[in-house]
């Protein structure tokens, strides 16, 4: 039994809104993310209603939802992009083609729920860090153009490739953003 106090809940996002389906208000949608036994990561949808009490929950297995999906591109073109919600298994492996970077997540210190712009901060990070072994032109470029992805300053779109063998997939997005590769 999992209950909203329960000490094992991960993060809880507002992820939107929708219509009440009982009295036709502004009805708001959170995600919250508990730790189940044997890891898995379970979330609850609740779309709540301030207006007439509505409320309405949804449980969702976050590993067996997107164990068969192996790969994923993001395209990053919007500020919104950068709120996109994705799950990351273990072994995952993180690559902007467009300049040259491929991490993988051992790497990075990142939990399983990330945001875009979590990723590219820790990419960034990252690309600090290494930067005593090979600094050059390439890197400042680099961390340049992430730097003002994540000031929202974007002027250049760049797609992201998300891929795992235990499974990636995307838990919100604010437009359809991203597609399986
Ligand atoms: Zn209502």
């Amino acid at each position: 039994m999992i209950s909203e106090n329960s000490s094992s809940i991960i993060r809880s996002f507002l992820i939107g809104s929708e219509k009440c389906p009982v009295c036709g208000s502004i009805a708001l949608t959170y995600l919250h993310l508990y730790q189940a036994p044997h890891n898995e990561t379970v979330a609850i949808v609740t779309i709540k209603c301030d207006k007439c009490g509505f409320k309405y929950s949804t449980v969702l297995s976050i590993a067996t939802s997107f164990s068969d999906n192996k790969c994923i591109e993001i395209e990053v073109s919007d500020p919104q992009d950068l709120r996109t919600l994705i799950y990351l298994s273990d072994n995952t492996t993180i690559e902007i083609p467009d300049i040259g970077i491929k991490v993988d997540l051992s790497q990075l210190r990142l939990g399983s729920i990330v945001t875009v712009d979590a990723i590219l901060s820790y990419l960034v990070e990252w690309i600090e860090n290494a930067q005593h072994i090979e600094n050059n032109d390439e890197f400042a470029k680099t961390l340049l153009l992430l730097k003002s992805l994540l000031d929202e300053n974007i002027d250049r779109k760049i797609k992201i490739v998300i891929r795992s063998d235990n499974g990636v997939g995307i838990i919100n997005s604010y437009r359809k953003n991203y597609s399986r590769c």
